[in-house]
């Protein structure tokens, strides 16, 4: 599996030229040019080809460029944390936003008082092409614009058989996917997949023919046939739901759930469609007891209780199956170190080995030709995945300790990232660091409180 966007390469003059397969009325970019100042360039289209070259520079996809008093900021964001690239006097914000609205929104400047997105196609010099979108929404000072890259051609190619699930795993999600309705929930931080299995989950009914609408912020891949719409800066999930459903869709994709409101109102939604949402909540089982604990519990007031009872109810009748996933890099063979371990550490980091004594593992080598000089060789993703069952269900309705919910998802064969990502490890295939810094310790059996 390729990482969740690719990498961002190098521009060049060498553009490809087949536009064939590309369809649709769009504006293409070709990165070279937006190095050559053009005589007849204004003001702000050479801002906004300085802007772009920035950002295409930066090895982030998403990039936020916001007016304030004295001049325009152009940021990215890498690793969850926002970042300063460039700034420009705000004298030319105007311009910069007339420009983009020609080039990307194809509309006038001046209907700037809703959200509005659009995307060019971009072109690098490797042969590769990128979506660029763009979302805009009035702020205080004029326009802001979200740009995200998106990898084209992973677009065409969501595939929940290419993401690395095992077979079991996989039956589960298609089962799932593929029922009528349902809420199936992918859990995780950022960049662990979360958005190439939601986005091919879509894809696969998408190809059936079935109505897809989503809800994005930001949008990561194009879906096409699809109503994608962009939840924009201070976007209200309820005015959001309200179009988004407009239509009936058969499937609803709600691309990241921050809040407590959205999940109840994408649950809601999941009783007549299949809603297929990312949420940012840890593994499998963390997210399970976040998602009661959400609904609030018997502390809460007296007025409370009522509507507690039909969130959890709500929950345990609409949720239809948690995963959460990792993408973990794969070590160079020509070049890994060996190493080992002591089988107490590897006992204690979560996966039951036997016997004592040193087990061998390995970590990232120097680099060699085979890897071009990075001790990594390429990537892959490991998924847990948790059908609710019945039993499960139950205990999501009801007030029921923490403890209970794991036993249960054990019970059922749960097994979780760190132990997958231990038994890569033991195999040779990942370093051993990696497995323990890229996954959280399991939960312990005896958790009760
Ligand atoms: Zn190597």
């Amino acid at each position: 599996m390729q990482g969740a966007m690719g990498e961002k390469s190098e521009y060049s003059e060498n553009v490809p030229s087949d536009l064939e397969f590309l369809g649709g009325d769009f504006t293409v970019l070709n990165a070279s040019s937006l190095a050559q100042a053009d005589a007849g360039d204004g003001p702000g289209l050479r801002v906004l080809k300085e802007v772009l070259l920035a950002i295409l520079r930066c090895p982030g996809f998403v990039f936020s460029v916001q007016p304030q008093e004295e001049y325009t900021r152009v940021r990215e964001k890498t690793g969850g944390k926002w970042r300063e690239v460039m700034r420009f006097p705000a004298t030319l914000h105007r311009e910069f936003g007339e420009e983009v609205s020609r080039l990307f929104l194809k509309c006038n400047f001046h209907h700037y008082s809703l959200p509005q997105d659009g995307v060019v196609l971009l072109a690098l010099g490797d042969g590769k092409w990128y979506d660029l979108f763009v979302s805009t929404v009035t702020g205080i000072h004029g326009p802001i614009f979200d740009f995200t890259f998106a990898r084209r051609e992973i677009s065409f190619d969501l595939d929940l058989d290419k993401l690395g699930f095992d077979a079991s795993g996989l039956a589960a999600l298609k089962k799932a996917v593929d029922a009528p309705a349902g809420m199936v929930l992918v859990t995780g931080p950022t960049h662990s997949g979360k958005s190439i299995v939601c986005y091919s989950a879509v894809m696969r009914r998408l190809l059936r023919g079935d109505s897809v609408t989503t809800i994005e912020a930001p949008r990561k891949f194009r879906l096409p046939g699809a109503r994608q719409i962009q939840l924009g800066y201070g976007g209200n999930y309820e005015n959001f739901y309200a179009n988004a459903l407009a239509d009936d869709p058969r499937v609803l994709l709600v691309q990241e759930i921050r809040y407590y409101e959205p999940i109840v109102g994408a649950l809601a939604s999941a009783r007549e469609r299949l809603v297929v949402a990312g949420i940012h909540a840890g593994e499998v089982i963390l997210c399970l007891i976040r998602l009661q604990r959400f609904a609030g519990d018997e502390k809460f007031p007296q007025s409370e209780q009522k509507r507690i009872r039909q969130d959890r109810e709500l929950l345990a009748e609409s949720l239809s199956l948690v995963c959460s996933g990792r993408v973990l890099n794969l070590l160079c063979p020509g070049c890994r170190q060996p190493g080992t371990v002591p089988a107490a550490t590897i006992r204690r980091s979560g996966l039951a080995v036997a016997g004592e004594g040193d087990v061998p593992v390995f970590s990232p080598g120097p680099g060699c030709e085979a890897c071009r000089g990075t001790g990594i060789a390429g990537c892959r993703g490991i998924y847990e995945v948790l059908p609710i069952s019945r039993d499960m269900r139950r205990l999501l309705a009801g007030p029921v300790p923490e403890c209970a919910i794991i036993r249960q998802a054990r019970e059922e064969g749960l097994l979780s990232l760190r132990e997958m990502a231990l038994r890569l490890a033991l195999d040779g295939a990942i370093g051993f660091q990696h497995a323990i810094a890229a996954t959280s310790p399991p939960f312990p059996d005896d958790l009760n409180h």
